[in-house]
């Protein structure tokens, strides 16, 4: 344990089993903080789960799907009813879906990444915020560089859209939420080595790739290399915290320069 930083803090973090999801629980549950692990797989959060405890924190498994209401108005119930109290959530659920020329995107293909990524972070912050209303906290929507920086991601249409309306989202709410002591924020992440690739369908690449070379790689400080789930999870914690109690409605590119590339 590193402190206590979240000490008297209940988390909320969706897509907890993997990834940016996992490290952000892993690290809110360092700090202190008892962790809601919301996800569809149960025995990835249940690992999850272990892993925190392993360590010295405390948190419980919330099989759900981000795009159900009614499956996540019963997950944040079984939370709030556990915990009493709700201080920080991370709506980070998400899903790259189908990259296609959108002459050839299904409706089906995009209306689930639309279900995934956008609804689901409504229905995160939908079923939420009524209990952060109570005690004031924070909100971190993982958005991405696509759709707020970067859009030269062959046939990642419906992916940015969803990405460029979370941080819209979070711009709106971050002034209707402010009288209510809640700080709203975005990560937009750049290419995090997770396994997001999983959950990929590419078609006809060459069909939408815009050609761009750099000398130097792609991500400027690192020479190419993916920035770590660690790199994130830092970040989340800085928004979690009193450190950034004057921070809300901002994006912040976690992404070592990749975005001001392309
Ligand atoms: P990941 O696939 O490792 O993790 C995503 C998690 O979300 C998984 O645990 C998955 O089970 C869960 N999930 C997916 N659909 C769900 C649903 N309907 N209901 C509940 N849980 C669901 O991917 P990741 O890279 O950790 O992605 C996390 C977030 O970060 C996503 O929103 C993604 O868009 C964003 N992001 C990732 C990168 C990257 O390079 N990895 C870059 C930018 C943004």
């Amino acid at each position: 344990m590193n402190g206590a930083e979240f000490e008297r803090d209940t988390a909320l973090v969706t897509g907890a089993g993997s990834g940016i999801g996992k490290g952000a629980a892993l690290r809110l549950a360092k700090g202190g903080a008892f962790v809601g692990l919301l996800g569809r797989t149960e025995d990835e959060l249940e690992e999850t789960l272990a892993e925190i405890r392993a360590g010295g924190g405390d948190g419980m498994v919330l099989v759900a799907d981000v795009s159900q209401a009614d499956q996540m108005a019963e997950a944040v119930g079984r939370l709030i009813d556990a915990r009493k109290g709700l201080q920080i959530v991370v709506a980070n659920a998400g899903i790259n879906g189908t990259w296609a020329p959108i002459d050839d995107l299904k409706p089906e293909e995009f209306d689930k990444t639309i279900a995934i990524n956008l609804r689901g972070t409504y229905l995160t912050l939908h079923h939420t915020v009524p209990f952060l209303k109570k005690t004031g906290g924070s909100i971190i929507v993982m958005s991405s560089i696509n759709g707020t920086r970067t859009f030269t991601t062959p046939g990642a249409t419906a992916y940015s859209a969803t990405k460029a309306a979370q941080l819209a989202m979070v711009q709106q709410l971050a002034l209707e939420l402010g009288r209510h002591g809640i700080r709203i924020n975005a990560i937009c992440p750049g290419a995090i080595e997770t396994e997001i690739d999983d959950n990929t369908n590419v078609r006809k690449k060459r069909q939408t790739e815009v050609p761009v070379e750099f000398p130097e790689g792609d991500i400027p400080l690192t020479g190419g290399e993916s920035g770590t789930i660690e790199d994130i999870a830092d970040v989340v914690a800085f928004l979690a915290s009193d450190a950034s109690r004057h921070v809300t409605g901002t994006p912040i590119w976690v992404d070592g320069g990749q975005s001001l590339l392309r």
